[in-house]
Protein backbone atom coordinates (compact mmCIF):
# COMPACT_ATOMS: atom_id res chain seq x y z
CA UNK A 1 0.00 0.00 0.00
CA UNK A 2 1.22 3.62 -1.40
CA UNK A 3 2.15 5.74 1.79
CA UNK A 4 -1.19 8.68 0.93
CA UNK A 5 -3.37 5.10 0.72
CA UNK A 6 -1.88 4.02 3.72
CA UNK A 7 -2.77 7.56 5.15
CA UNK A 8 -6.13 7.11 3.78
CA UNK A 9 -6.99 4.22 4.59
CA UNK A 10 -5.92 5.10 8.50
CA UNK A 11 -7.98 7.87 7.97
CA UNK A 12 -10.70 5.43 7.08
CA UNK A 13 -10.89 7.21 4.01
CA UNK A 14 -10.70 4.23 1.82
CA UNK A 15 -13.41 2.44 4.04
CA UNK A 16 -16.66 3.55 1.53
CA UNK A 17 -17.95 6.06 3.61
CA UNK A 18 -21.17 7.80 2.25
CA UNK A 19 -20.34 10.18 -0.51
CA UNK A 20 -16.71 10.06 -0.03
CA UNK A 21 -14.64 9.60 -3.02
CA UNK A 22 -10.85 11.48 -4.07
CA UNK A 23 -9.09 13.03 -7.15
CA UNK A 24 -6.02 12.71 -8.52
CA UNK A 25 -4.77 16.17 -9.83
CA UNK A 26 -1.34 15.91 -10.32
CA UNK A 27 0.61 13.88 -8.08
CA UNK A 28 -1.78 14.39 -5.00
CA UNK A 29 -5.05 13.38 -4.35
CA UNK A 30 -8.33 15.78 -3.13
CA UNK A 31 -10.76 13.63 -1.06
CA UNK A 32 -14.11 15.13 -2.19
CA UNK A 33 -17.47 14.99 -0.64
CA UNK A 34 -20.23 15.94 -3.36
CA UNK A 35 -23.09 13.55 -3.01
CA UNK A 36 -25.69 13.02 -0.59
CA UNK A 37 -28.61 10.96 -0.66
CA UNK A 38 -31.43 12.05 -2.76
CA UNK A 39 -31.06 15.82 -4.15
CA UNK A 40 -27.81 17.71 -4.03
CA UNK A 41 -27.26 21.42 -4.48
CA UNK A 42 -24.35 20.69 -6.26
CA UNK A 43 -21.94 21.76 -3.57
CA UNK A 44 -18.89 20.44 -3.26
CA UNK A 45 -16.02 20.08 -0.56
CA UNK A 46 -12.60 18.84 -1.29
CA UNK A 47 -9.64 19.06 0.32
CA UNK A 48 -6.07 17.54 0.46
CA UNK A 49 -2.81 17.62 3.19
CA UNK A 50 -0.07 19.94 2.48
CA UNK A 51 2.94 20.85 4.43
CA UNK A 52 3.95 24.24 4.51
CA UNK A 53 7.94 25.10 4.76
CA UNK A 54 9.56 27.31 6.99
CA UNK A 55 12.99 29.44 5.53
CA UNK A 56 13.86 29.47 8.90
CA UNK A 57 13.69 27.07 11.74
CA UNK A 58 11.12 28.90 14.20
CA UNK A 59 11.71 28.89 17.83
CA UNK A 60 9.56 30.32 20.47
CA UNK A 61 9.29 29.45 24.24
CA UNK A 62 7.36 26.72 23.39
CA UNK A 63 9.87 24.43 21.21
CA UNK A 64 11.15 24.44 17.26
CA UNK A 65 10.08 23.18 14.43
CA UNK A 66 10.80 23.41 10.49
CA UNK A 67 7.32 22.93 8.78
CA UNK A 68 3.69 23.35 9.54
CA UNK A 69 1.02 21.01 8.02
CA UNK A 70 -2.19 22.40 6.45
CA UNK A 71 -5.13 21.47 4.71
CA UNK A 72 -6.04 23.03 1.32
CA UNK A 73 -9.99 22.96 0.94
CA UNK A 74 -11.93 24.20 -1.37
CA UNK A 75 -15.65 24.75 -2.16
CA UNK A 76 -17.28 24.81 -5.77
CA UNK A 77 -20.67 25.81 -6.62
CA UNK A 78 -21.82 26.46 -10.31
CA UNK A 79 -18.35 26.20 -11.24
CA UNK A 80 -16.97 29.13 -9.36
CA UNK A 81 -14.23 27.26 -6.52
CA UNK A 82 -13.65 29.14 -3.10
CA UNK A 83 -10.20 28.31 -1.52
CA UNK A 84 -9.47 27.62 2.21
CA UNK A 85 -7.09 26.59 4.52
CA UNK A 86 -6.35 25.34 8.21
CA UNK A 87 -3.19 25.64 9.46
CA UNK A 88 -2.59 22.78 12.17
CA UNK A 89 0.66 23.65 14.30
CA UNK A 90 1.12 20.99 16.39
CA UNK A 91 0.87 22.47 19.84
CA UNK A 92 -2.96 23.30 18.95
CA UNK A 93 -3.72 19.39 18.45
CA UNK A 94 -5.02 19.45 15.32
CA UNK A 95 -3.49 17.37 12.49
CA UNK A 96 -3.58 16.01 8.99
CA UNK A 97 -5.53 12.90 10.05
CA UNK A 98 -7.87 14.99 12.83
CA UNK A 99 -8.20 17.41 10.29
CA UNK A 100 -9.70 14.74 7.50
CA UNK A 101 -11.43 12.85 9.96
CA UNK A 102 -13.57 15.85 10.82
CA UNK A 103 -13.73 17.23 7.26
CA UNK A 104 -14.65 13.82 5.79
CA UNK A 105 -18.13 14.23 7.98
CA UNK A 106 -19.29 16.81 6.49
CA UNK A 107 -22.49 16.84 3.71
CA UNK A 108 -22.34 20.29 2.24
CA UNK A 109 -24.72 19.07 -0.79
CA UNK A 110 -27.91 19.24 1.94
CA UNK A 111 -27.74 23.14 1.53
CA UNK A 112 -29.94 24.44 -0.70
CA UNK A 113 -27.53 27.64 -1.44
CA UNK A 114 -23.99 28.60 -0.53
CA UNK A 115 -25.68 32.11 0.80
CA UNK A 116 -26.94 29.99 3.46
CA UNK A 117 -23.73 31.17 5.17
CA UNK A 118 -25.20 31.33 8.89
CA UNK A 119 -27.03 27.81 8.26
CA UNK A 120 -23.86 25.87 7.04
CA UNK A 121 -21.57 27.47 9.40
CA UNK A 122 -23.17 26.82 12.38
CA UNK A 123 -24.09 23.26 10.97
CA UNK A 124 -19.85 22.73 10.81
CA UNK A 125 -19.41 24.41 13.89
CA UNK A 126 -22.23 22.46 16.03
CA UNK A 127 -20.85 18.58 13.97
CA UNK A 128 -18.25 18.04 16.81
CA UNK A 129 -16.39 20.25 19.48
CA UNK A 130 -13.07 22.07 18.49
CA UNK A 131 -11.38 21.14 15.08
CA UNK A 132 -11.07 25.13 15.02
CA UNK A 133 -8.55 24.86 12.30
CA UNK A 134 -10.51 22.19 10.33
CA UNK A 135 -13.90 24.79 10.62
CA UNK A 136 -11.96 27.49 9.74
CA UNK A 137 -11.14 25.75 6.54
CA UNK A 138 -14.68 25.55 5.60
CA UNK A 139 -15.77 28.95 6.74
CA UNK A 140 -12.69 30.39 4.40
CA UNK A 141 -13.56 28.71 1.37
CA UNK A 142 -17.32 29.51 2.33
CA UNK A 143 -16.37 33.04 2.50
CA UNK A 144 -14.13 32.84 -1.02
CA UNK A 145 -16.85 31.66 -2.93
CA UNK A 146 -19.96 33.29 -2.19
CA UNK A 147 -17.88 36.91 -2.36
CA UNK A 148 -16.70 35.49 -6.26
CA UNK A 149 -20.79 34.75 -6.91
CA UNK A 150 -21.15 38.28 -5.26
CA UNK A 151 -18.11 39.76 -7.79
CA UNK A 152 -16.76 41.62 -4.29
CA UNK A 153 -14.27 41.18 -1.70
CA UNK A 154 -15.12 40.84 1.77
CA UNK A 155 -13.69 44.46 2.91
CA UNK A 156 -16.25 45.96 0.79
CA UNK A 157 -19.49 43.53 1.96
CA UNK A 158 -18.33 43.80 5.43
CA UNK A 159 -18.33 47.98 4.24
CA UNK A 160 -14.72 48.82 5.59
CA UNK A 161 -12.34 50.97 3.96
CA UNK A 162 -9.05 49.73 2.89
CA UNK A 163 -7.33 52.75 3.53
CA UNK A 164 -7.31 52.14 7.20
CA UNK A 165 -5.55 48.30 6.96
CA UNK A 166 -2.63 48.98 9.73
CA UNK A 167 0.66 48.62 9.44
CA UNK A 168 1.57 44.69 9.68
CA UNK A 169 4.12 43.48 12.04
CA UNK A 170 7.17 40.85 11.13
CA UNK A 171 7.77 38.05 12.98
CA UNK A 172 11.43 37.53 14.79
CA UNK A 173 11.80 34.33 16.33
CA UNK A 174 14.31 33.54 18.98
CA UNK A 175 17.95 32.84 17.72
CA UNK A 176 21.94 33.53 17.87
CA UNK A 177 22.28 37.13 17.65
CA UNK A 178 23.61 36.95 14.03
CA UNK A 179 21.11 35.28 12.72
CA UNK A 180 18.25 37.72 14.42
CA UNK A 181 20.49 40.48 12.95
CA UNK A 182 19.96 38.84 9.73
CA UNK A 183 15.87 38.45 10.51
CA UNK A 184 16.20 42.60 11.19
CA UNK A 185 17.23 43.14 8.16
CA UNK A 186 15.07 40.65 6.27
CA UNK A 187 12.29 42.77 8.05
CA UNK A 188 13.45 46.26 6.29
CA UNK A 189 9.91 46.54 5.06
CA UNK A 190 8.07 46.55 7.84
CA UNK A 191 7.95 49.39 10.39
CA UNK A 192 7.05 46.82 12.96
CA UNK A 193 8.70 44.12 14.18
CA UNK A 194 7.36 41.33 16.62
CA UNK A 195 10.19 39.77 18.61
CA UNK A 196 9.60 36.41 20.20
CA UNK A 197 10.58 36.36 24.01
CA UNK A 198 10.18 34.23 27.30
CA UNK A 199 13.56 31.91 27.21
CA UNK A 200 16.17 33.11 29.77
CA UNK A 201 17.52 35.62 26.61
CA UNK A 202 15.15 38.19 26.41
CA UNK A 203 17.00 41.26 26.91
CA UNK A 204 19.90 39.94 24.57
CA UNK A 205 17.48 39.39 21.89
CA UNK A 206 15.81 42.93 22.60
CA UNK A 207 19.35 44.84 22.48
CA UNK A 208 20.24 43.20 19.52
CA UNK A 209 17.23 44.05 17.36
CA UNK A 210 18.14 47.57 18.54
CA UNK A 211 21.51 47.36 17.60
CA UNK A 212 19.74 47.36 13.91
CA UNK A 213 17.28 49.65 13.97
CA UNK A 214 14.81 51.85 16.47
CA UNK A 215 11.33 50.48 14.58
CA UNK A 216 8.42 50.02 17.30
CA UNK A 217 8.90 46.46 18.57
CA UNK A 218 6.01 44.27 20.27
CA UNK A 219 6.89 41.41 21.86
CA UNK A 220 5.55 37.74 22.01
CA UNK A 221 6.76 35.85 25.29
CA UNK A 222 4.40 32.69 24.36
CA UNK A 223 3.34 32.32 28.71
CA UNK A 224 7.38 32.09 29.15
CA UNK A 225 7.46 34.58 32.60
CA UNK A 226 6.47 32.96 35.79
CA UNK A 227 7.15 35.53 38.23
CA UNK A 228 5.13 38.70 38.63
CA UNK A 229 7.48 41.15 39.94
CA UNK A 230 10.14 40.44 37.31
CA UNK A 231 7.56 40.65 34.50
CA UNK A 232 6.63 43.77 35.58
CA UNK A 233 10.48 45.19 36.06
CA UNK A 234 10.76 43.74 32.48
CA UNK A 235 7.33 45.36 31.16
CA UNK A 236 9.12 49.22 32.33
CA UNK A 237 12.49 48.33 30.39
CA UNK A 238 10.54 47.07 27.40
CA UNK A 239 8.80 50.37 27.72
CA UNK A 240 12.19 51.93 27.94
CA UNK A 241 13.62 49.97 24.52
CA UNK A 242 10.40 50.93 22.56
CA UNK A 243 8.40 48.74 22.61
CA UNK A 244 4.70 49.30 22.08
CA UNK A 245 2.70 45.80 23.83
CA UNK A 246 3.42 42.50 25.45
CA UNK A 247 1.85 39.27 24.13
CA UNK A 248 0.44 36.45 26.53
CA UNK A 249 3.09 37.51 29.27
CA UNK A 250 2.35 34.72 31.66
CA UNK A 251 0.76 30.80 31.66
CA UNK A 252 -3.09 31.27 30.17
CA UNK A 253 -4.24 30.10 33.19
CA UNK A 254 -2.69 32.44 35.60
CA UNK A 255 -5.53 34.78 35.59
CA UNK A 256 -4.59 36.33 39.09
CA UNK A 257 -1.08 37.22 38.44
CA UNK A 258 -1.65 38.58 34.78
CA UNK A 259 -4.68 40.71 36.27
CA UNK A 260 -2.13 42.33 38.56
CA UNK A 261 0.30 42.82 35.75
CA UNK A 262 -2.18 44.67 33.42
CA UNK A 263 -3.62 46.71 36.22
CA UNK A 264 0.60 48.10 36.84
CA UNK A 265 2.13 47.57 33.67
CA UNK A 266 3.11 50.57 31.62
CA UNK A 267 2.10 48.43 28.39
CA UNK A 268 -0.84 46.99 26.71
CA UNK A 269 -1.20 43.32 28.01
CA UNK A 270 -2.68 41.21 25.14
CA UNK A 271 -4.26 37.63 25.48
CA UNK A 272 -3.62 34.58 22.90
CA UNK A 273 -2.62 31.47 24.74
CA UNK A 274 -5.38 32.90 27.10
CA UNK A 275 -8.13 33.51 24.43
CA UNK A 276 -9.32 31.46 21.61
CA UNK A 277 -13.43 31.40 21.20
CA UNK A 278 -16.54 34.07 21.85
CA UNK A 279 -16.84 32.71 25.48
CA UNK A 280 -13.36 32.97 26.30
CA UNK A 281 -14.31 37.10 26.83
CA UNK A 282 -15.65 35.74 30.11
CA UNK A 283 -12.44 34.67 31.13
CA UNK A 284 -10.16 37.80 30.17
CA UNK A 285 -12.17 40.59 30.79
CA UNK A 286 -10.31 42.79 33.41
CA UNK A 287 -7.66 40.69 32.94
CA UNK A 288 -6.02 41.64 29.26
CA UNK A 289 -5.89 44.71 28.02
CA UNK A 290 -6.77 42.93 24.32
CA UNK A 291 -7.15 39.83 22.73
CA UNK A 292 -4.94 38.32 19.40
CA UNK A 293 -7.78 37.02 17.32
CA UNK A 294 -6.93 33.98 15.09
CA UNK A 295 -8.95 32.53 12.50
CA UNK A 296 -7.48 29.14 13.16
CA UNK A 297 -8.21 29.65 16.93
CA UNK A 298 -11.89 30.13 16.72
CA UNK A 299 -13.40 28.80 13.45
CA UNK A 300 -12.52 31.59 10.97
CA UNK A 301 -14.06 34.53 9.84
CA UNK A 302 -17.52 34.52 10.65
CA UNK A 303 -16.55 34.51 14.67
CA UNK A 304 -13.58 36.72 14.01
CA UNK A 305 -15.86 39.38 12.93
CA UNK A 306 -18.33 38.96 15.92
CA UNK A 307 -15.50 38.89 18.18
CA UNK A 308 -13.70 42.19 17.28
CA UNK A 309 -17.06 43.39 17.74
CA UNK A 310 -17.45 42.28 20.89
CA UNK A 311 -13.87 43.27 22.09
CA UNK A 312 -14.70 46.62 21.21
CA UNK A 313 -18.29 46.68 22.79
CA UNK A 314 -16.08 46.16 25.65
CA UNK A 315 -13.41 48.55 25.43
CA UNK A 316 -10.30 46.01 24.38
CA UNK A 317 -7.45 46.32 22.12
CA UNK A 318 -7.73 44.30 19.03
CA UNK A 319 -5.04 42.36 17.45
CA UNK A 320 -5.67 40.28 14.27
CA UNK A 321 -3.10 37.34 14.72
CA UNK A 322 -2.19 34.18 11.95
CA UNK A 323 -0.05 31.09 12.76
CA UNK A 324 2.21 29.89 9.71
CA UNK A 325 -0.16 29.77 6.80
CA UNK A 326 0.02 30.28 3.24
CA UNK A 327 -1.41 33.34 1.26
CA UNK A 328 -4.99 32.15 1.40
CA UNK A 329 -5.87 32.28 5.15
CA UNK A 330 -3.39 35.19 5.56
CA UNK A 331 -5.30 36.99 2.90
CA UNK A 332 -8.68 36.72 4.26
CA UNK A 333 -7.95 37.31 8.12
CA UNK A 334 -6.36 40.66 6.38
CA UNK A 335 -9.93 41.51 4.87
CA UNK A 336 -10.85 42.20 8.47
CA UNK A 337 -7.73 44.22 9.34
CA UNK A 338 -8.88 47.77 8.94
CA UNK A 339 -11.19 47.20 12.25
CA UNK A 340 -8.11 46.26 14.32
CA UNK A 341 -5.29 48.05 16.19
CA UNK A 342 -2.29 45.85 14.92
CA UNK A 343 -1.98 43.11 12.59
CA UNK A 344 0.02 40.29 12.70
CA UNK A 345 -0.08 38.62 9.56
CA UNK A 346 3.07 37.49 8.19
CA UNK A 347 2.80 33.82 7.96
CA UNK A 348 2.98 33.36 4.43
CA UNK A 349 6.41 35.30 4.52
CA UNK A 350 8.08 32.66 6.47
CA UNK A 351 7.93 30.27 4.05
CA UNK A 352 8.78 29.14 1.11
CA UNK A 353 5.96 26.87 -0.80
CA UNK A 354 3.03 29.58 -0.65
CA UNK A 355 0.53 28.49 -3.16
CA UNK A 356 -1.44 31.72 -3.34
CA UNK A 357 -0.73 35.38 -3.63
CA UNK A 358 -2.54 37.65 -1.74
CA UNK A 359 -2.20 41.05 0.19
CA UNK A 360 1.00 42.92 -0.69
CA UNK A 361 2.60 45.32 1.68
CA UNK A 362 3.49 48.48 0.51
CA UNK A 363 5.60 51.39 3.50
CA UNK A 364 4.75 48.65 6.14
CA UNK A 365 0.90 48.73 5.16
CA UNK A 366 -1.30 45.63 3.71
CA UNK A 367 -2.27 46.53 0.44
CA UNK A 368 -5.52 44.52 0.48
CA UNK A 369 -6.36 43.18 -3.15
CA UNK A 370 -9.05 44.15 -5.29
CA UNK A 371 -10.58 40.91 -6.12
CA UNK A 372 -13.75 39.07 -5.33
CA UNK A 373 -14.01 36.65 -1.94
CA UNK A 374 -10.98 36.49 0.04
CA UNK A 375 -8.31 38.11 -2.56
CA UNK A 376 -6.83 35.59 -3.71
CA UNK A 377 -4.94 33.55 -6.86
CA UNK A 378 -3.13 30.28 -7.12
CA UNK A 379 0.63 30.40 -7.83
CA UNK A 380 2.35 27.94 -10.17
CA UNK A 381 4.88 26.15 -8.02
MG1 LIG B 1 1.23 34.84 20.23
Amino acid sequence: MSSRRKFLSDCGVLAGGAGFSYLTLGNTYWHEISKTKGKSSGLTLRFKPYDLHLKHVFTIAEGSRTSTPVMLTEIEFDNIIGYGEASMPPYLGESHETATAFLGRIDLAQFASPFLMEDILSYVDKLVPGNYAAKASVDIALHDLVGKLMKQPWYKIWGLNPARTPDISYTIGMDKPEVVRLKVKEAAPYKILKVKLGKGNDKEMIETVRSETDKPICVDINQGWTDRSKALEMAHWLKDMGVVFIEQPMSKDDFDNTAWLTQNSPLPIIADEAFQTMGDFRKVQGVYSGVNIKLMKCGGLRSAYVMIKMARALDMKVMIGCMTETSCAVTAAAQLSPLVDWADLDGNLLIDNDIFKGILIKDGKIVLPDAPGIGISKNNI
